[in-house]
């Protein structure tokens, strides 16, 4: 995957981006820090990113409420917490 980022410095140590490209950041970081598997299944494709506690259950969009989740964990999992799913995560 190749993709252009634009950042513009602000000074002070801050930096300006794009939602877009913060999107995708934040996506890779959250990949990253699970080292590229799923946290139900442990598989490493069709990854995505998941909500622990749905935001319509009053989850937050903070890393700790996100995991990387497999598409068809994700789906499985749908809009419930993993204990109301009855799924268990997997250490990273
Ligand atoms: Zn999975």
């Amino acid at each position: 995957m190749s993709y252009n980022c634009h950042a513009e410095y602000l000074g002070d140590g801050r930096l300006r981006i794009k939602q877009k490209d913060f999107d995708r950041l934040y996506r890779a970081f959250v990949l990253a820090r699970d080292g590229g598997r799923c946290r139900y299944c442990d598989s490493g494709s069709d990854l995505s990113l998941d909500h622990l506690r749905p935001p319509r259950m009053g989850g937050g969009h903070g890393p700790e409420n996100l995991v990387t989740a497999c598409r068809s964990c994700n789906s499985r999992k749908g809009s419930r917490t993993p204990e109301q799913a009855g799924m268990a995560l997997v250490a990273a």
